[in-house]
């Protein structure tokens, strides 16, 4: 085993991967740097601009009654009106494809309602123009790593890491990092092999690198000895590591458990039949999109919703609102904060910028007049967050019925994963329905970060408070009348299913690689939903 170097952190899960080191030039940085208005101002600018020549590049190729629809839509993008209505809402803090949208809605909404059939048939044509400029914004997505290659930094963007094509294998190796981020969660999803906390971490790219995600070790320049070691390690590691040894069947008492799935990638429904499951527990909508555009953007919006309706075939899908901030930026929102776990995030964030909570919301009601849906509010802390989105959503529905849209009306219900909100879940009458987040509420119960390897340990030994706390609010919510499931990892770890059924749990939701282990434990005390 001479010339390698190892290195010991903290695995992920299970599996090994051999590749040419990945090391990225530009260190991830969670804050992207915020709006800046003169910037967003001459995107803006410049796609509104690209939009109209295409278009007039069209209308010579075209025959007239085509050219007249043509000729309306670069008059509009021609008009500085509004141009000039977009710059408002830029200079208000919004970002370019937001106030694009914003500007137009109510232009849209005007076409909608006109007495003149002619002006309504128009409104599509607006419909066009918006989504044309949307999508010039969308720009050209990140440049993507080799495929095969071990990803080498201090941490990982989520975004980058949904981004990657990992069909050719590869793995991660971090320097930072922890088993509880959400790149972690991601990873361990898709059976990406992962090592967090190796602290320093000097390689250079392409230098060979095997990291093992079952012992936690990162070896650069592995010896054929060391690649049949981790090779024959995982042949012979338990499946099942003790701490998630299933319960005997006697352990668990009788009653039905439904049990749905966490969906954090759309390639996972693509590999999952929905007959094994009750249905989508949690959407976690932040990660299906990539771009400030895409938040911008209703139709393409709109249209995941109902993949993901069609996919259930008439099983609740329960659809998360974006659950941005803390170590998930998206569209230059996330504000610099020294605790940005404990800053802007999930609803604080969309209520803050009500124009994309708006427009998320517009997309989920046109979808829930497909199909059974129920919308879940991330980071709620107090219930007027909870009313003042739910206003938000009566306002934008009385809109879409108002322009003939057909919508359906979801339960509203909240994660619960901050503890104020926890201990005064008897608050929230503004909660059709409540799913335990135990991700964050471990990290904000043990005061340690959920992306920080240094009090991982710390982290781990959450178990314990949380249980007693699930018992605590799945009481309160009981005597609400309200339903309550538990959608954190904790819910995938198929010891504690006892547990959480003698604390009345009847529904949980897990990442679908923790669904087999689940759903056997199940199968055996024969409790399935
Ligand atoms: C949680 O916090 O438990 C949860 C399910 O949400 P996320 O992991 O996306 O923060
Ligand atoms: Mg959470």
């Amino acid at each position: 085993m001479s010339g390698a170097l190892r290195l010991q952190g903290q695995g992920n899960g299970q599996g090994h991967a051999i590749g040419p080191a990945h090391v990225p030039s530009e260190p991830w940085n969670p804050v992207d740097g915020g709006v800046s208005p003169s910037l967003e101002f001459d995107l803006l600018r410049s796609a509104i601009g690209e939009a109209a020549s295409s278009l007039e590049d069209l209308m010579v190729r075209t025959d007239r009654s085509s050219a007249n629809i043509l000729e309306f839509q670069v008059e509009m993008l021609r008009d500085p009106v509004i141009g000039d209505m977009a710059a408002e809402y830029i200079a208000e803090g919004q970002n370019a494809a937001l106030a694009w949208v914003t500007a137009l809605e109510e232009y849209i909404a005007g076409f909608e309602q006109s007495e003149d059939g002619d002006i309504r048939a128009r409104a599509v044509d607006v419909i066009d123009i918006r989504d044309r400029v949307l999508r010039i914004l969308e720009g050209r997505p990140p440049a993507d790593f080799p495929k095969g290659s071990v990803f080498v930094g201090k941490d990982m963007a989520p975004s980058l890491f949904l981004a990657h094509d990992w069909t050719g294998g590869g793995g991660i190796a971090l320097a930072a990092g922890s088993t509880a981020s959400h790149v972690a969660l991601l990873a361990r999803a898709k059976g990406v092999p992962m090592v967090v906390g190796v602290g320093g971490l000097a390689i250079e790219s392409e230098v060979p690198v095997l990291v093992d995600g079952g012992t936690g070790l990162v070896v650069v320049h592995p010896s054929g000895a060391d690649i049949a070691v981790a090779a024959m390690g995982e042949k012979t590691a338990p499946q099942t590591p003790a701490r998630f040894a299933p319960p005997s069947p006697a352990s668990l008492p009788a009653c039905r458990l439904e049990v749905l799935v966490n969906i954090s990638d759309i390639a996972e429904i693509h590999s999952l039949d929905s007959s094994v499951c009750n249905g989508i527990g949690l959407l976690r909508t932040e990660f299906l999109l990539s771009s400030a555009a895409d938040l911008a953007n209703e139709e393409k919006q709109f249209h995941l919703y109902v993949e993901m309706l069609d996919w259930a075939a008439g099983k609740p899908v329960t659809i998360r609102l974006f659950d941005l901030g803390g170590d998930k930026p998206l569209g230059g929102f996330a504000v610099e904060e020294r605790n940005p776990f404990l800053g802007m995030r999930g609803i604080r964030l969309l209520l803050a910028m009500p124009a994309m909570l708006r427009i998320q919301a517009r997309a989920l009601l046109r979808a829930a007049a497909l199909g059974p849906m129920k919308v879940l509010l991330p980071m709620v802390t107090f219930p007027k967050e909870v009313e003042d989105t739910r206003r938000i959503f009566e306002e934008e529905a009385a809109g879409l019925v108002q322009r003939n849209i057909d919508i359906g009306v979801p339960d509203i219900g909240m994660m619960v994963e901050v503890p104020a909100a926890a201990m005064m879940l008897d608050t929230f009458e503004a909660a059709d329905f409540f799913s335990l987040g135990t991700n964050d509420l471990a990290q904000f119960l043990t005061a340690s970060a959920r992306d920080s390897v240094s009090v991982a340990n710390l982290y781990d030994q959450a178990t314990p408070v949380l249980l007693r706390l699930i018992a605590q609010t799945v009481r309160i919510a009981h005597d609400m009348d309200k339903p309550i499931g538990i959608c954190g990892d904790l819910a995938g770890n198929p010891a504690l299913l006892p547990s959480l059924i003698a604390s009345g749990i009847l529904q949980i939701s897990v990442a679908p690689s923790q669904l087999p282990a689940v759903k056997a434990v199940l199968a055996q005390a024969r409790m399935e939903g």
